[in-house]
């Protein structure tokens, strides 16, 4: 198992001087917001405050999406009224850019770009479906939701938050 830097030093003070994690490192990126950087910040900060340090919104009239945590492995936000937990390190704000998703046309190219040789595209049919059984079949339990198979999906599908469901659904 590997941990971090910042877990590594969580685990020393918790154990040295049983200190909770109260703060931590913190970055805010992407085109959306005049200023990015990263903080020290306590645990429970809201992101409106940090986005206001960054100097607020480039292009305010512009839709923007939200994602915590890292661009492969984050999962996306409907608002910033987020606060900074002990597990987040960062909030990626971008401008929307509206693509258009089209319907699968089966190039398997979520399969091939899988890193743990999983099936998206037939986990997303079985959820779209309602069929547990595939799901489980089909061992949805082992992605570690890195986001190459939306990545890769040359329909833009976000497939991966379809691998999200289909885990929840099987929970
Ligand atoms: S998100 Fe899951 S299903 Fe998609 S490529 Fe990564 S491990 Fe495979
Ligand atoms: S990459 Fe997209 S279009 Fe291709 S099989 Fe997978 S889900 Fe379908």
């Amino acid at each position: 198992m590997n941990f971090n830097v910042a877990t590594v030093v969580g685990i020393y003070k918790a154990i040295k001087y049983n200190l909770p994690v109260v703060k931590r490192n913190f970055t805010l990126t992407g085109d959306g917001i005049k200023l990015p950087q990263n903080f020290r910040v306590r645990v429970g900060t809201p992101v409106t405050e940090l986005i206001d340090l960054c100097g607020g919104y480039t292009d305010p009239d512009v839709d923007k999406v939200f994602i915590m945590g890292g661009p492969m492995m984050g999962a996306s936000l409907v608002r910033d009224d987020a606060i900074v937990t002990k597990t987040c390190t960062s909030v990626i704000i971008l401008n929307h850019m509206p693509q258009r998703e089209e319907p699968c046309v089966r190039c398997a190219s979520c399969v091939y770009s899988c890193p743990v040789g999983l099936q998206p595209v037939a986990i997303m049919n079985a959820y779209k479906a309602g069929d547990v059984d595939a799901i489980k079949g089909l061992n949805a339990k082992r992605c570690i939701e890195c986001g190459l198979c939306s990545y890769s999906c040359t329909s833009k599908i976000p497939v991966t938050e379809f691998m999200r469901k289909a885990k929840r659904m099987i929970k």
